[in-house]
């Protein structure tokens, strides 16, 4: 946690400093708590999405659009590691109504947009929007962070607490890192033992327990401090430019012929 209080944090901000200016764009981070294999904190997706939404909106607030980065929703949808202990599981349809609510209380405070920041693979918030986009004038966004930037920074990315959100959290939150990496797991998964899945003709969810051995999928191991800062900053400067953009947009023209 840092000891300055910054400019478009809602936990940090005073009523004084939300009501003297208008906030055209929101961000909301979508978080998770659960095992990131054996070395990274259960808090992982939620840190990084808050620390991403909070650089956003101060790169944002800097070239001159008003971001608001909201408090990050802690929980996913983890319904396939509900038998690794203290993983906290909500339903895709609790999302839903989470989400309304909160579309809710922005939009009578001039909020034009709304960016969903994800930073859990089990969020698939897209039908969440497909379902409340008709029935706000806020236009509804999602981004996956880190899916934001360039993995060529990776040897490997990884999928769970692989070389990438390994990497990030050396970066953000170096204290809650296992310090001892031969103590970290490699990261090994199991395949699919159904030819149809490995071949990507048919999806089913992964089984947690059975498709891994330490929880994380993606060898951490490459993972260093200065990957993982070079591949947020990538990340804060493309998903800022979006959020700028999404500020002055028109919500009755977001598509056109190319000019
Ligand atoms: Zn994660």
């Amino acid at each position: 946690m840092t000891q300055v209080r910054r400019k478009g944090v809602l936990n940090d901000a005073s009523h004084e400093d939300v009501r003297r200016d208008a906030w055209p764009v929101a961000l909301l981070p979508f978080g998770a708590t659960e095992p990131h294999n054996t070395h990274l904190p259960y808090g992982t997706d939620t840190i990084l999405g808050s620390e991403v939404a909070a650089r956003v909106a101060a790169q944002c607030i800097a070239d001159g659009t008003n971001v608001m980065a909201l408090p990050a929703v802690p929980f996913g949808v983890n319904t396939t590691q509900l038998d690794l202990p203290f993983t906290i599981n909500v339903m895709p349809s609790t999302q839903l109504a989470l989400l309304r609510d909160v579309i809710g209380s922005l939009e009578p405070h001039g909020v034009r947009g709304l960016v969903l920041l994800n930073a859990h693979g089990g969020n698939e918030l897209r039908a969440l929007v497909r379902e409340l986009q008709p029935s706000t004038p806020i236009m509804l966004a999602i981004v996956n962070w880190w899916q934001a930037a360039d993995h060529a920074t990776f040897e490997q990315a990884g999928d769970h607490a692989g070389e990438l959100e390994t990497a990030a959290i050396m970066h953000v939150a170096p204290h809650l890192v296992a310090p001892d990496r031969h103590t970290w797991g490699d990261g090994r998964s199991n395949p699919s033992t159904l030819e149809g899945v490995r071949r990507g003709v048919a999806w089913m969810p992964r089984r947690w327990t059975q498709a891994t051995v330490d929880t994380g999928v993606g060898d951490p191991r490459a993972a260093t401090a200065e990957n993982g800062a070079a591949f947020i900053a990538q990340a804060v400067e493309r998903i800022a430019s979006f959020c700028c953009e999404l500020g002055a947009a028109d919500p009755s023209r977001l598509w056109a012929p190319a000019p």
